[in-house]
């Protein structure tokens, strides 16, 4: 970890606290050369004034609207330092009357429920959430550093509970890995019984790129021996790596959620994380 003063953070309503992250998820896009970093991935970059960026940011915007992390670098990683701003942020956005998404893998976001229901209750809050991969043993493989699909669901459960809208991101679906039926069933059946309001989808599948491409690949050495081989034969230097079983996931897929209407069209699920909703007062009371 290290820290660095920026001279902005908001780029018009979306934000990036970190530089890197600690999850480790083998397929990570962040890692791409593209994105310039010129530190370790795993050495993530504090934005120490994040907060007070955010609060000059916020003072000055003449629109309301929702503010949106977690693209490029979990907000929810397990180390007190990357919490405590999180956390001011997220206070800060609640003091302006903001409202706010993140996207996350962690449930850590729980310690931080009272404030995000206390947003909701002015505004409106959206927690994103990625699901990948049901089995606990493969999650730990795939996504090393952060808690299970299964514990996610719960956090998931207790969102529902408290009136907090949540979406997920069905993404990704690695080839030959966990792009089978069983586990897109167990991630859409705890979905629905979640409530989850939407599912982004971009079909079974992933993107590597220069960066990204070198670690997937290292990490398969280690624990899928062969497989490496496979997608360099099958798939060479593309960007987008299809799953050979697409088509009868993505039909499975779109059926699930048209039959239990759960919004399933990305360009709509992106138009309600970005609809800023003001709550009227009567709307207040009836959440007390
Ligand atoms: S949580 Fe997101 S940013 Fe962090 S390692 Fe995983 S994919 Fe990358």
């Amino acid at each position: 970890m290290h820290y660095k003063n920026y001279k902005g953070i908001l780029n018009k309503y979306g934000m990036n606290l970190f530089r890197g992250c600690l999850h480790g998820c083998i397929y990570c896009d962040s890692r791409s050369d593209c994105y310039q970093m010129d530190h370790d991935f795993f050495d993530v970059e504090i934005k120490q004034n994040a907060p007070i960026l955010l609060e000059d940011s916020l003072k000055r915007k003449r629109k309301k609207g929702m503010i949106g992390t977690g693209a490029m670098s979990d907000p929810y990683m397990n180390h007190p330092f990357t919490l405590d701003i999180t956390r001011k942020c997220f206070e800060i956005i609640s003091k302006y009357n903001f409202g706010l998404t993140f996207q996350t893998k962690s449930t850590l976001f729980l310690r931080d429920l009272s404030l995000l229901k206390e947003i909701n209750k002015k505004t409106k809050v959206v927690v994103q959430m990625t699901l990948t991969t049901f089995d606990d043993d493969l999650s730990k493989v795939v996504e090393p550093n952060v808690e299970t699909t299964r514990e996610r669901l719960i956090a998931l459960k207790r969102l529902k509970e408290e009136g907090i809208p949540s979406v997920v991101w069905l993404s990704p679906l690695l080839p030959y890995i966990n792009d089978d039926l069983a586990n897109l069933k167990a991630i859409l059946n705890g979905c629905y019984e979640a409530s989850v309001k939407g599912i982004i989808w971009f079909g079974a599948g992933l993107t590597l790129r220069k960066g990204n491409r070198e670690y997937y690949y290292r990490e398969l050495d280690k624990h899928f021996p062969g497989l490496k081989e496979k997608y360099i034969k099958k798939y060479g230097l593309n960007y987008e790596v299809m799953s050979p079983n697409h088509n009868f996931l993505n039909k499975y897929f779109h059926n699930f959620c048209s039959e239990k209407l759960i919004m399933h069209n990305n360009k709509q699920i992106f138009a309600y994380l970005n609809e800023f909703e003001e709550k009227k007062p009567f709307e207040q009371m009836q959440l007390f």
